[in-house]
């Protein structure tokens, strides 16, 4: 047998108990959950901002990160809710790399998934206590939600596990916003069918227990760029993209068709500085047409205090050890320009 069972993991509800969430910071999360609830069903005409590095390599950059965002969060409260990414699960195109804080709490050390779990719910906790603000990460491993279900304000899936039925009928049971990414390929109808599954309660078996779920409404897609057939990048943020992402919405029956925009990877070729134009043509598209300012959200920036990205073992302070990234001083001028052009 080539599978080596290596450790038992602890349960979600061992986890839970051993590093708890605080009450007063339980009712946080539920009036934040609310609020950006309000937002996917049009209750709340504010605009999301999902900003944060790539991958959450390092706790104390991450919260130094998250902590700069709280005051900003404070002045454009009532235009935007600023969601941090933290994002401890980074999904890898061929398998090789850093597969986020979850897997490796120590980048240049071997995995340890025990002190992984550990990691990615304390730095979840700590982000919130000291910035007040919770926040999003990807469940590239559906069976990892209970671990941070308590925490998260926002979920993504990936754009290599937006096809998969175990992440689409897991998403069914999430009780927050949950973008389901454009699939690497840019097909619109997967990412729609994907969001329909995702609505919609399902039966299955999810951590070895027979489960059924509700479906989650607050399902809605999120259009990250595509790679066509000879390996380019190709954008899907223009306005064209916007409206026919509306007119495909009005042909499926969906609840509150939502759309967060994803600046970076295949929509900017990972040429991190665009997201700043970027950005502002996709809130240029919100006010020349209703339909696109009903449907778009919120966007999605990776962002980070140094711009750009570094090799593993180059210990700069606050860069991206993947995707390149926003600097801090673009990163706070940009929210504002944001909450300006809503
Ligand atoms: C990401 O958000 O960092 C990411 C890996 O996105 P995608 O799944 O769109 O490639
Ligand atoms: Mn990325």
């Amino acid at each position: 047998m080539s599978f080596h069972f290596l450790n038992q993991l602890p349960t979600p509800a061992e986890i839970k108990r051993d590093y708890p969430l605080p009450q007063e910071l339980q009712e946080l999360k539920k009036e934040r959950d609310t609020a950006i609830s309000n937002v996917i069903t049009g209750k709340d005409d504010r605009f999301l901002v999902i900003i944060g590095p790539c991958s959450a390599d390092n706790e104390d950059s991450v919260c130094d990160y998250v902590n700069r965002l709280t005051s900003i969060q404070e002045d454009l409260k009532d235009k935007l809710i600023i969601i941090p990414r933290i994002y401890t699960n980074k999904p890898r195109t061929t398998g090789e790399g850093y597969k986020g804080i979850a897997s490796q709490p120590d980048p240049e050390k071997a995995p340890d998934m025990v002190e992984g779990l550990i990691a990615m719910r304390n730095m979840h906790i700590r982000a919130i206590k000291e910035s007040g603000l919770t926040c999003a990460d990807e469940m590239l491993y559906p069976e990892n939600w209970g671990y941070v279900e308590d925490l998260l304000s926002y979920v993504a899936i990936g754009a290599r596990s937006v096809e998969d039925q175990q992440h689409r009928l897991t998403v069914s049971g999430f009780d927050v916003a949950s973008g389901m990414k454009n699939p690497t390929s840019g097909d619109f109808s997967v990412m729609l069918n994907s969001v329909y599954a995702a609505q919609h309660p399902h039966h299955f078996v999810y951590r070895g227990y027979e489960v059924d779920t509700t479906g989650n409404p607050l399902a809605h897609v999120v259009l990250r760029g595509a790679v066509n057939k000879h390996g380019n990048n190709t954008q899907n943020y223009h306005y064209e993209d916007l409206i026919r992402l509306c007119e495909m919405y009005d042909k499926m029956d969906l609840q509150n068709p939502a759309a967060v925009i994803d600046v970076n990877h295949s929509n900017s070729g990972k040429k991190f500085k665009e997201q700043i134009r970027i950005t502002k043509e996709v809130m240029h598209n919100r006010q020349v047409s209703a339909d696109i300012r009903n449907m778009v959200k919120g966007v999605m920036i990776e962002s980070y205090i140094e711009e750009g990205c570094q090799k593993i073992g180059e210990h700069i302070y606050g860069k991206s050890i993947t995707d390149p990234c926003l600097g801090w001083e673009d990163s706070r001028k940009l929210l504002y320009t944001i909450a300006d052009m809503c």
